[in-house]
């Protein structure tokens, strides 16, 4: 078979990815996964360290005090985090969001993002920069994200209902504090706003309508609200398929107080499904990973924090780049191995999800969310 140039967003790095016959470029031009998937997006976990013990993510009984959590010198520096993520958008990564675990706990933050806001694409745009967060230190700290070049946030809230969001962060962390939070983030211009809840059948389903009432009448149309359903990641929150409440239904609980229409993604790779309110109330998005899987469009890299690189965030194992990090390859050498990883990547584990086909590796351990990042 003949030889196949793959072309990169920055050219200074083509004549270094290996050439692999037969691998499909994405139908963007930039490189691509063996589904023809581009890479766009990257999640990068900035800790595995978290101060809430939500259920579905980190179980208490096994995130105790006991619990290993990664050393300080295991963890990517500054640095090392702002090189790699350079390599990726001369790749054409074009979104980055920080993650983790709770990534306001990671100290001084500010200063990875004031790094990573001076990165362009190879066009000379700046990233779309972005951050995941249970908002419990936002209202502290929002002025400094902003300050530093953080253009949006995400914000992760399961009920309004002080007893059940207390239950449910299993810390007893106070609702209030996180709505605070979540005003302070738009008064200092943290926007669009998302705000993700996680909803589980029987524990905060009767919270739909409350939340999304909430956020109409609060913010109208400046903050978006995006039920996620609750997934089977890691091998410690103990997931059944029936406390799963699917999207349609989410939906149409909603749709019977307020009216809602279909909207068009956003963008290609998209996660959440759009709707708005009839009436001009703002909108709401819809994560339906379990019933409606979204494989075949997912373009996102997950770099957890020590520096491995997921393909899927349902995988066994990750790509060591600390190892090259650390052992002195330069640039290109590294460039170069992202872009053969990304090419061999055929991941689709909520497609198959249910069929042994889903789970080559059943036997081992998956890894866990708050270590490869949400
Ligand atoms: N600590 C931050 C937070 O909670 O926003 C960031 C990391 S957290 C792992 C990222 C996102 O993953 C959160 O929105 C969280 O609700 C979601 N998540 C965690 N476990 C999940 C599960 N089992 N199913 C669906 N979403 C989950
Ligand atoms: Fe922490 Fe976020 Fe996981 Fe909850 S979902 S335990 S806040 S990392
Ligand atoms: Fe992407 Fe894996 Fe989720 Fe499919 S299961 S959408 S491949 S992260």
């Amino acid at each position: 078979m003949g030889e196949k140039i793959i072309p990169l967003a920055d050219h200074r790095y083509a004549a270094a990815v290996p050439t692999v016959p037969g691998r499909l470029v994405a139908p963007t031009g930039l490189l691509g996964d063996r589904l023809g998937r581009p890479l766009h997006d990257l999640r990068i976990s900035v800790t595995d360290r978290c101060n809430f013990r939500c259920s579905y993510c980190m179980p208490k009984e096994v995130f105790d005090k006991h619990y290993a959590f990664l050393p300080q010198t295991s963890l990517l520096s500054f640095e090392e985090i702002t090189r790699l993520a350079g390599l990726f958008v001369a790749h054409g990564v074009e979104k980055l969001r920080l993650t983790g675990g709770e990534p306001l706990l990671r100290k001084n933050l500010e200063a990875l993002i004031a790094m990573l806001a001076a990165l362009r694409t190879p066009g000379g745009r700046p990233l779309d920069l972005t951050l995941t967060t249970n908002g419990s230190l936002l209202q502290r700290k929002a002025q400094a994200l902003k300050d530093a070049g953080l253009q949006r946030i995400t914000v992760s809230l399961d009920a309004l209902d002080d007893t059940i969001f207390r239950r449910m962060n299993d810390v007893d962390f106070p609702v209030g504090e996180v709505l605070d939070g979540i005003e302070e983030a738009r008064r200092v211009g943290l926007g669009p706003i998302k705000v993700n809840m996680v909803v589980k059948r029987g524990t905060n389903d009767h919270e739909i309508l409350p939340m999304a009432r909430h956020f109409r009448e609060r913010f109208g149309g400046q903050v978006v609200l995006r039920f996620i359903e609750y997934m089977d990641v890691g091998a410690t929150n103990g997931w059944r398929m029936n406390e799963v409440l699917p999207s349609a239904e989410v939906v149409q609980r909603i749709a019977a107080e307020f009216p809602l229409e279909p909207l068009e993604a956003s963008a290609p790779g998209e996660t959440a499904q759009r709707w708005r309110y009839a009436d001009g109330g703002g909108e709401i998005g819809v994560i339906s990973s379990v019933t409606q899987a979204f494989c075949r469009d997912c373009n996102r890299a997950r770099l957890s924090t020590e520096g491995k690189l997921f393909l899927c965030l349902f995988a066994h194992h990750g790509h060591d780049l600390r190892a090259l990090l650390r052992g002195g390859y330069d640039d290109a050498q590294i460039a170069a191995a992202i872009g053969a990883v990304w090419q061999a990547r055929d991941d689709r584990y909520s497609e198959l999800r249910g069929q042994q086909a889903a789970d080559p590796g059943s036997g081992q351990r998956r890894v866990e969310m708050h270590y490869i990042g949400g």
